[in-house]
């Protein structure tokens, strides 16, 4: 009776570790994706980085708003 409940236990252990591998594998998978979706720049005047499509490009150099696309130009 004692080894019924050591196995049962044991295999509940098992099921609970092939549940939690599996659902980090999917995680994983899921989050390059995300990261690698858009291109990140950085602005030439501050210096912070963002997607490529919320920057402002002026003659070939990116920025984070007009307004230091301004400044920078100054
Ligand atoms: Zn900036």
């Amino acid at each position: 009776m004692l080894i019924k409940l050591i196995l049962l236990a044991l295999g509940a252990w098992v099921v609970y570790r092939l549940v939690k591998s599996y659902g980090r594998r999917i995680k994983q998978e899921d989050a390059p994706k995300l990261e690698a979706g858009e291109d990140m720049v950085r602005c030439a005047h501050c210096g912070v980085h963002l997607p490529r499509s919320e920057s402002i490009v002026s003659h070939g150099v990116s920025f984070c708003t007009n307004e230091h696309r301004q400044l920078h130009q100054k």
